[in-house]
């Protein structure tokens, strides 16, 4: 796996075998890119790229057997956890060589999977929030995060890892005003609990009620930032989508009458399986018992039925591993989560557009990512082999470009 950095003042040509133009399935073959003050400059022919780098020396680098396709991103990581042990991750909270140790290596190992941008679900203590900061000061390499700070939710109610809790909505208000002051990406709202693995279909309580919803979505959108809500039970995910949130996480248990409504107002899906699905897999499903993985198996296969129909229905869906969840490892799940999504009858094209363009919009951040287009700043995905025809070369990318600074 080589990392390509390109410098603030560099110029580079990059000649690959081919680009894979995600937002038609378009493979373009004999092209090179120009780089150059940090975004994609030029596509031209690579014939004239070999002359340009003659006549105006320009360093250029062919890259044999590789098809580029925008950067992969994922809708849903948590750099605070390990995938392994949840007290043992926070555990190394307090304990500052541990913790740096653990999200440098969480970094690396996005971009060892070709993954060159996260977004970042939360977590009490902001890690997410500094390691953003610390890859953007260059303190150790990593990809590019959206980060949330830490997380809405009501005291009392599922995530005290995540967040303080609120009190009341006032206090809402005043967390997000909070977070805007400390620069976060988006807010991320805990809507629901958690998906239980003892009762089929059973989901920590709602947290809010429609109005008071409603409100910390305004005050989000007020104060210029996209809401991603954890939202499992058909129920929160309605609510949800009523007070407008931006995305939707996990949505465990939706309806279609409640997809209808997320198609109807635009709201995108971000539908991590893989926290369900790879328990039923080894090597975790070994360590459970077998009514648990009943239970899991029958949470995530009309899940997968959902993503299909969302598809349909024209939603906006996102890969979304939610990393960091146990046995969700950070960069290696990736794979995974596009595999299930191909798994739920999408196409190979439309399992690469969740991973990159539609994405990028989920994530807001279209103008940047998620295309190889002019303008946009070079995060780049290369593999040996062209995944359009064969998903499994995402297991293990050659290449990855990124900027020298986020
Ligand atoms: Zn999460």
């Amino acid at each position: 796996m080589k990392i390509i950095t390109v410098k603030r003042d560099q110029e580079l040509l990059l000649i690959p075998d081919a680009f894979i133009d995600v937002t038609d399935g378009e493979v373009l073959k004999n092209k090179a890119l120009l780089i150059s003050k940090g975004r994609i400059r030029k596509i031209i022919s690579s014939d004239a790229a070999y002359r340009l780098a003659e006549r105006e020396k320009i360093k250029y680098l062919y890259l044999s057997g590789i098809t580029f396709m925008p950067g992969l991103i994922d809708c849903h990581v948590h750099f605070a956890l390990d995938g392994v042990d949840f007290h043992q991750a926070l555990g190394r909270w307090d304990n500052e060589v541990l913790l740096n140790e653990h999200v440098a290596k969480a970094a690396a190992n996005f971009l060892s999977c070709g993954v060159t941008t996260v977004r970042d679900g939360g977590d009490k203590e902001c890690i997410g929030l500094k390691v953003r900061n610390s890859i953007k000061d260059g303190s150790f390499p990593g990809p590019l995060v959206n980060a949330s700070g830490y997380v809405l939710r009501k005291d009392g109610y599922y995530g005290t890892f995540l967040g303080a809790g609120i009190k009341s909505i006032d206090e809402g208000k005043e967390q997000i005003k909070e977070l805007s002051h400390l620069g976060v990406d988006q807010i991320k709202i805990a809507v629901s609990g958690i998906v239980s693995f003892k009762e089929l279909g059973k989901v920590g309580p709602v947290q809010f009620t429609q109005e008071e919803l409603t409100a910390l979505v305004q005050e989000s959108h007020d104060q210029g930032l996209k809401v991603m809500a954890h939202a499992s039970s058909d129920q929160a995910v309605r609510i949800s989508a009523l007070a407008g949130v931006d995305s939707i996480e996990h949505g465990f248990f939706v309806s279609t009458s409640t997809l209808e409504l997320m198609a109807e107002k635009k709201i995108a899906w971000v539908p991590t399986v893989a926290p369900m699905a790879l328990l039923t897999e080894e090597p975790q499903r070994k360590l459970r018992a077998p009514e648990e993985i009943e239970i899991l198996e029958k949470t995530y296969r009309p899940h997968l039925d959902m993503i299909k129909k969302a598809e349909t229905m024209g939603i906006l869906l996102g890969i979304g591993t939610d990393a960091g969840a146990i046995g969700v490892e950070h960069g290696v799940s990736y794979y995974h989560e596009v595999r299930l999504f191909h798994q739920a009858g999408l196409s190979n094209l439309s399992c690469l557009q969740a991973a990159t363009c539609q994405a990028a919009k989920i994530i807001g951040r279209e103008g940047e990512l998620g295309e190889i287009t002019l303008g946009k700043v070079p995060r780049l995905t290369g593999f040996m082999g062209n995944p359009l025809n064969n998903l499994t070369v995402l297991r293990n990318p050659a290449c990855i470009v990124l900027p020298e600074f986020n």
